[in-house]
C-alpha cells in the first residue's frame, strides 16, 4: 500500500515536472515574442542600410512615404507578385491591384491576410490604419476603406516597400 502510494505520488511529481517544462518551452517559443526580436533584429541590421537605396530605407524603416506618383510601380502593370523589399517575402499579387489614382500603388486585398499586419498609426494628428510586414516589420504603406469591391479596401503601399516579381509562366 505504501509502495502503491509512492508510486503515485512519484508520477504526480513527475507529471507537475513535465508540465512545468512544457510551460517554459512555450513561453520561450513564442512565436509572438521571437518574431518581434527578429524584426527587430531585421531591421536594426546595418547591413540592411547597404542593402536598400536611401529612399527605401526611409520608407521601410523610418516609416516615410514617398511623393505619389514618383515610385516605380504606382502606374506598373506587370502579371506577379509584389514582395517586402525587405525581406522578400511575396505580399500583394497584381491581379488584385488597380489604379486608385493615388500616385501609389494600391491594392484591393493583400496576397495572404496573415502575410501583412494592421497598426493602428496616429502620427500627423491622423489616425489610420497602417501596414506593415509581418515577417520583418517593414513599413508597408496604409490602408484605407475606400477600394474597390469585393473588399471596399486600398492598400496604399509605397513603390520603394516592394520589389516585383514577374511570374513567367
Ligand atoms: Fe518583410
Amino acid at each position: 500500500m505504501v509502495l502503491k502510494m509512492n508510486v503515485a505520488a512519484l508520477m504526480l511529481v513527475t507529471t507537475m515536472a513535465c508540465s512545468q517544462s512544457t510551460n517554459t518551452k512555450k513561453q520561450i517559443d513564442n512565436p509572438k515574442m521571437d518574431n518581434t526580436k527578429q524584426q527587430q533584429d531585421i531591421l536594426a541590421d546595418p547591413e540592411l542600410k547597404k542593402k536598400l537605396t536611401p529612399e527605401q530605407y526611409n520608407v521601410c524603416v523610418g516609416k516615410g512615404t514617398e511623393r505619389a506618383f514618383t515610385g516605380k510601380y504606382w502606374n506598373h502593370k506587370g502579371h506577379g507578385v509584389y514582395a517586402c523589399a525587405v525581406c522578400g517575402e511575396k505580399l500583394f499579387g497584381s491581379d488584385t491591384k488597380y489604379d486608385s489614382g493615388s500616385g501609389w500603388p494600391s491594392f484591393y486585398q493583400s496576397l495572404d491576410k496573415s502575410k501583412v499586419k494592421e497598426v493602428e498609426d496616429t502620427a500627423y494628428g491622423m489616425r489610420r490604419i497602417e501596414v506593415v510586414c509581418k515577417k520583418c516589420g517593414s513599413h508597408l504603406g496604409h490602408l484605407f476603406p475606400d477600394g474597390p469591391q469585393p473588399t471596399g479596401m486600398r492598400y496604399c503601399i509605397n513603390s520603394a516597400s516592394l520589389d516585383f516579381v514577374e511570374d513567367k509562366k
